[in-house]
């Protein structure tokens, strides 16, 4: 402990901040071992609550760095209590804790000289609106690895003709590799959530990724195929695509929105485009 005047009363869970903190060191090394931190990479972990995966992350790179030397990371933590605790624990040359809500946060300014790698135990009541968030940042970003609820990670991973396929699945399959690594149970946190958890890790698609014409429209109409998902597309898309239009662009009509590939929805996006006045 570095300082003395460290908070010494146990932490309280706020539920707001959706807090669920890791505590079974099993499943803490075998999340810092899938993402293999390197001293060399610069490592932002959002949320990093008590410091459970911190703490490891730190061991891990130190383990890489030569003699006498430490490695450092970024971390980003909203709950101010626990931005005390781990300024105390942590001298600011191993730990540059910023206190923020990751939603505003500009990641950009840690990719000054380096691509990032963003790691965390994300709060499950904002996880969605943190990847589509860090989506703004795809270009600053190595590859993402997130703890999330098991059923969010299987609709960001979920393939074509798949049920829980949906729009999250599309917007982050046509910038992301989405790959599931592996479940972890309620037991391994406190408090206890009611939900079953996963890790996934999201590697940018770079120069391999689909560039529909106009990035906002093709937005727009996976939303509207989604909004209205057991309705077959020649419905829930007839407000931007004529009937006698899904011929030409080589899609049944009668396909549902979860049938569909993202190189479909880029080719209804993009027929959409070159036909609008
Ligand atoms: N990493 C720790 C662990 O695994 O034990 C804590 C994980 S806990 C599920 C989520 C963490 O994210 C908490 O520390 C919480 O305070 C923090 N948090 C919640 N909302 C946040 C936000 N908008 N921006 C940054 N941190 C946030």
């Amino acid at each position: 402990m570095r300082d003395t005047k460290a908070p010494t009363a146990p932490h309280r869970a706020r539920k707001r901040f959706g807090q669920n903190f890791l505590v079974d060191r099993h499943y803490i090394l075998r999340i810092v071992d899938a993402i293999d931190p390197r001293p060399e990479q610069r490592i932002v972990e959002i949320g990093p609550g008590q410091a459970a995966l911190t703490r490891e992350l730190l061991a891990a790179m130190d383990a890489h760095c030569a003699t006498g030397q430490a490695a450092s990371l970024d971390v980003v933590e909203i709950d101010r209590d626990l931005v005390a605790r781990l300024t105390a624990e942590f001298p600011r040359d191993r730990l540059r804790v910023h206190e923020a809500d990751a939603l505003e946060f500009d990641f950009a300014t840690l990719a000054a000289d380096a691509k990032l790698r963003v790691v965390g135990n994300l709060p499950y009541n904002i996880s969605t609106p943190i990847l589509f968030r860090l989506c703004e940042f795809e270009d600053r970003i190595s590859d993402m690895t997130f703890m999330l609820q098991k059923e969010v990670v299987d609709r960001m991973a979920a393939s074509e003709g798949s049920g829980e396929r949906g729009r999250l699945s599309v917007m982050l399959q046509y910038r992301y590799r989405v790959e599931k690594c592996f479940d972890v149970p309620p037991g391994a946190f406190r408090p206890i959530p009611a939900v079953d958890s996963s890790i996934v890790r999201l590697t940018p698609l770079g120069s391999k990724r689909l560039r529909p014409n106009n990035e906002t429209r093709f937005a727009q109409i996976v939303t509207a195929a989604f909004t209205q998902r057991r309705k077959m597309i020649r419905k829930s898309l007839a407000a931007w695509v004529s009937a006698d239009a899904w011929t030409a662009i080589g899609i049944e009509p009668t396909a549902r929105a979860e049938d569909l590939s993202t190189a479909e929805f880029v080719a209804i996006s993009d027929w959409r485009e070159g036909s609008s006045p």
